[in-house]
């Protein structure tokens, strides 16, 4: 494999060396959030902690974690960016908005030297996914607001290749611009990938890979490391897929998955320290190959709102074996969010597990599903009900029910309800795609 990097010195320096350039950072920041952030003066104080107690990185467990409903209802009390905010108005550039997957969402500023951070860090992670400045790159994502937009924008430029601002929702303008500046490479979300693919084959009446996209990259949520999403946008497409994982809170990208396929590097070097904890004690879990926990987010060079030990919820696997690739930061895949995250009689079930199952099942389903919920979770009594489409080929659908249900119980050990449903019926998503409803919010 060919080693390229976008900053090679970061992306290839050991730990011994890392390490020192991260604490130097932390402590530097540490300072600044003590003297500018009220929210952290408060919060410290609250918890008896003090300045000098925290001499490094090994320090950093004995500091409480961030919220993002800490973060929310710090913003309703303290308008318009919350008292994490830490820079008067007059030095921020721009104002994001948290794509809130639970309740309100929240704005995220960025000063101009916050810019430059998310930018480096969102070009490491996006060259990781093989974007190079010969591509020209379809941007499917909306530009407004969310953190996927603009500053991927930027990122895409600073690598030198072509950005061509289509985004969400404008199928017949991908094709179109597509076919007319022979762009080789789309920026997504997963799921419209697979609604493209739908979308293509209906409306234009020609398979995905006449589009000619060798690379697809995608991100926003964990459908991209679901194994049978990207086995069939693979095939579909006949390109590479790379996926990539960020936080609004955070930087746009964060990881971001190299051509070796086994994981997403990590791409925040000298900028985010990152935790792996047990989501349920909050204890430290050493990040050793294989070790699977929350990923928890500490800020080392954020002017506008710094955070420290921010929950992310999202619930990761740590790969830290060599990558041929080259590059020398630890790898992750993204099983779920904690959040989403079900019981059924002390079994863990993620709702993107669930829809791997019903897509391995194509084309004998659609792939498109949805988890129904009576009352809130994570404990939910068996059998679970999910609803799933059956495509207009299928003819026996009991059968189809049943092999369902046996599947679902073999690979992810629980017992389900499975609602066959018309294709069509489910609600697609060009954007994010929702898994589980809510039945008991009337939604
Ligand atoms: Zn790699």
């Amino acid at each position: 494999m060919k080693k390229e990097f976008l900053n090679e010195k970061f992306e290839t320096m050991g730990p011994e060396e890392l390490r020192p350039i991260q604490e130097g950072k932390f402590l530097k920041q540490m300072d600044y959030v003590w003297k500018k952030s009220p929210f952290y003066q408060k919060k410290f104080k609250e918890h008896g902690v003090e300045r000098g107690d925290i001499r490094g990185l090994d320090d950093l467990p004995g500091l409480p974690f961030t919220e993002k409903d800490e973060l929310r209802k710090s913003q309703e009390e303290h308008p318009p960016l919350g008292s994490h905010c830490a820079v008067p108005m007059e030095d921020i550039i721009r104002v994001h908005s948290s794509s809130g997957t639970t309740g309100v969402p929240t704005f995220v500023g960025i000063t101009r030297h916050d810019h430059k951070v998310w930018t480096e860090i969102t070009a490491r992670s996006v060259f990781a996914k093989s974007v190079r400045k010969t591509d020209v790159v379809i941007h499917a994502v909306g530009l407004t607001f969310f953190v996927g937009g603009l500053p991927v924008k930027d990122a895409i430029e600073h690598i030198g290749a072509a950005f061509v601002p289509i985004g969400a929702g404008a199928s017949d303008r991908v094709v179109m611009t597509t076919k007319r500046l022979g762009a080789n490479l789309i920026h997504c979300t997963p799921s419209y990938a697979l609604y493209l693919a739908d979308y293509v084959r209906k409306k234009h009446n020609m398979e995905p890979s006449e589009l000619g996209f060798e690379k697809l990259v995608v991100g926003a949520e964990p459908g991209g490391g679901v194994p049978a999403i990207k086995k069939r946008l693979s095939e579909d497409y006949q390109a590479l897929v790379s996926e990539g994982m960020g936080n609004s809170d955070a930087a746009p990208i964060i990881f971001g998955e190299c051509p070796a396929q086994q994981g997403m590097h990590f791409c925040a070097q000298e900028y985010i320290f990152c935790e792996l904890i047990d989501p349920d004690s909050g204890e430290v879990i050493e990040m050793n190959d294989g070790a699977e926990g929350e990923l928890v987010y500490t800020l080392l060079d954020r002017e506008c709102c710094p955070v420290v030990r921010f929950r992310t919820r999202d619930r990761i696997t740590v790969f830290t074996d060599p990558c041929e690739c080259g590059r020398t930061s630890f790898r992750i895949r993204c099983t779920g969010r904690t959040d989403d995250m079900l019981i059924l009689l002390g079994v863990n079930v993620f709702p993107s597990a669930v829809k791997d199952i019903i897509v391995s099942f194509r084309p004998r389903t659609t792939g498109d599903m949805l988890v129904l919920l009576d009352k809130p979770g994570p404990t939910v009594v068996p059998p679970l009900k999910i609803q799933a489409e059956y495509s207009p080929g299928e003819k026996d659908l009991g059968a189809l029910k049943k092999d369902l249900e046996t599947t679902l119980r073999d690979k992810l050990v629980f017992r389900a309800d499975v609602e066959l449903v018309p294709e069509g019926t489910l609600p697609r998503f060009e954007l994010k795609a929702k898994l589980v409803k809510k039945l008991y919010e009337g939604e």
